[in-house]
């Protein structure tokens, strides 16, 4: 058996606890206003090829923010875990939850014709702006995750 590649990670409190099985090495940004709101700043989402392993599903909330996604956070502290679409059940975990960020790479910006003029960041990225975003994922025009 291959020894498989993981990232571990968990909530503030502890309660909720993730796997992160196979490819995690790239970090992208969502500027979009929802994502602002939620994480009280740009939302920092973990890219790659990935399966998510719970431990603590009990302690998350699920919040659906959209007819497609819906965002969950443990109940008890109010991380931020992870942001999922609903009918793929495709989840993408932040970037902040993981126990070591250490060798991602900041690969995208997403909404950044949302992004508040008061920040820019400096890494190289490849950024796309939420009318690329709905035209290359497609759900519904002009309504955000
Ligand atoms: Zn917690
Ligand atoms: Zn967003």
């Amino acid at each position: 058996m291959n020894a498989e590649k993981s990232r571990t990670g968990q909530c503030l409190c502890g309660k909720v606890k993730i796997r992160l099985v196979g490819e995690v090495h790239d970090a992208g940004v969502c500027h979009c206003s929802m994502c602002q709101r939620w994480c009280g700043g740009p939302a920092f989402g973990l890219g790659g090829d990935y399966d998510v392993e719970i431990d603590g599903e009990d302690a998350i909330v699920y919040y659906r923010s959209s007819e497609w996604a819906e965002r969950g956070f443990c109940g008890t502290c109010g991380t931020n875990l992870f942001y999922r679409l609903v009918e793929s059940g495709k989840l993408m975990a932040h970037t902040g939850t993981l126990d070591d960020q250490s060798g991602l790479t900041f690969k995208s910006q997403i909404f950044i014709d949302e992004k508040p003029d008061w920040y820019a960041f400096a890494n190289e990225t490849e950024n796309m702006t939420g009318a690329e975003v709905f035209a290359m994922y497609a759900p519904k025009e002009g309504d955000q995750g």
